[in-house]
């Protein structure tokens, strides 16, 4: 916390006048501090008098974490529609809140959301928080963290999830910084150890790890996951959830931005979300010629293509093809990769396909450890025999 000597402080008002965030003011001569405070320490700096400083917990202190229950995902809303992240969260969430014994709630922030609060309990959510709110149609930083982070103090849950899609990536750092927690941003697998905690996995070092983080000080447990890694549930519409609307007047909406237009960016547009199957080239296809025949083979299967970021450095197929830690993360029904050794960077971002095909001429390579289906050859023997026989078909 941010300690105040009233017997130093000479009101001269040097960190009211540096505070970035408005957190202090100086009354009747004497600085104080509101709730707005992150610690940044800018104030600590710049008072001359000596008056201010940060004090750490004293050793041995720690929260007292059994205030903290139960399991909170983020409900992102935009464009009328709930992001699939949140039903996909609303699946890894509930299996943590059935591991804890606890209720899984979710956030719904926006202003006219529909059936969304409804659909959300047919995905899994006990119950459903809705901040509705014409001031929250359209999502600023500002606003979307002060509901999150006012309704968080008040209700205190154990752990917090979200999509680590734009708004997911901008806001919820923000929440996790003014409630002094934690946060672990694109996990690719959630769990509970044997005390309770949230295990968050993730790819750590440039990827070259995977690392599991644990936040054993403070609460909430916070942690973001990338698109089509968890697993929604299947809907259940006979399924009974609390729905909580907040009063919109008792909701901290102001912002200092103002949104004026938004405008979707031009450039190739890639949506392997969607595809059901996927053929991916990896440096093993050798060349563009190579690289056709994936091409082929996806065009007789009626999929799309995708590729290694070796095939997208080599040039064979541009970026928004790239799957992986920096690409695409893909989720279809049939992922078949040619010539791609199964570095963890590109596993990250395929392996919640349903089905693994891996081409591969080297029986030892860690692609056949995560293919179901594993054929060891040269891809200029495979491909050619298995597009023939996709076409007599
Ligand atoms: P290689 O690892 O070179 O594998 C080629 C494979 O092809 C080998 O297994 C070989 O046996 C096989 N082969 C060769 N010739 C043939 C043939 N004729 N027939 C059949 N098989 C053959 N990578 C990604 O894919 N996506 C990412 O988003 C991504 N992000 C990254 C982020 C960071 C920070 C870092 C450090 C790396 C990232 N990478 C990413 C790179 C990643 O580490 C690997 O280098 C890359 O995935 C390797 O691509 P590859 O499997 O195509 O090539």
């Amino acid at each position: 916390m941010l300690k105040i000597d009233s017997e130093l402080c000479i009101g001269c008002g040097a960190c009211e006048e540096n505070c970035p965030f408005g957190a202090i003011s100086v009354e009747d001569g004497l600085a104080r501090v509101n709730e707005q405070c992150t610690l940044c320490g800018t104030c600590v700096d710049v008072c001359e008098a000596g008056a201010l400083a940060i004090e750490e917990a004293a050793s041995g202190e720690v929260a007292d974490l059994s205030q903290y229950k139960g399991v909170w995902v983020y409900a992102e809303y935009r464009g009328g529609q709930l992001a699939a992240v949140s039903l996909e969260l609303l699946g890894a969430g509930r299996c943590l809140a059935d591991r804890l014994g606890v209720e899984l709630a979710a956030v719904l922030i926006g202003h006219e959301t529909g059936d969304a609060a409804d659909r959300l309990v047919a995905h899994g959510a006990d119950k459903v928080y809705v901040a509705d709110s014409p001031d929250l149609a359209q999502f600023t930083d500002e606003a979307y963290a002060h509901v999150l982070e006012d309704l968080i103090r008040a209700h205190k849950p154990e752990i917090v999830l979200a999509g680590a899609t734009a708004i997911g990536r901008s806001f919820i750092p923000t929440v996790a910084t003014a409630l002094g927690t934690g946060l672990t941003a694109d996990c690719t697998g959630l769990d509970i150890d044997d005390n309770g905690q949230l295990l968050q996995t993730r790819p750590a070092f440039g990827g070259n790890i995977m690392a599991t983080i644990v936040c054993p000080d403070t609460r909430p447990q916070m942690a973001t996951v990338r698109p089509m890694v968890m697993q929604a549930l299947d809907p259940d519409e006979a399924r009974q959830g609390e729905i909580v609307r907040l009063e919109a007047d008792s909701l901290r909406t102001e912002s200092r931005v103002k949104v004026v237009a938004s405008v979707a960016g031009a450039g190739e547009k890639v949506n392997l979300h969607d595809a059901e199957i996927i053929v991916a080239g990896g440096r093993g296809v050798e060349n563009e010629k190579g690289f056709a025949l994936v091409e082929k083979l996806a065009q007789v299967l009626g999929g799309s293509v995708a590729a290694s970021r070796a095939a997208v450095d080599a040039g064979w197929v541009s970026h928004p093809h790239q799957v992986g830690q920096t690409g695409q993360t893909v989720a279809p029904k049939l992922y078949i990769c040619c010539g791609i050794s199964g570095a963890i960077q590109h596993l990250v971002g395929m392996q919640s396909s349903e089905t693994i095909v891996a081409i591969n001429k080297d029986p030892d390579s860690p692609i056949f450890d995560v293919a179901d289906i594993g054929i060891v050859g040269d891809i200029f023997d495979v491909l050619p025999k298995l597009i023939a026989a996709v076409e007599a078909r």
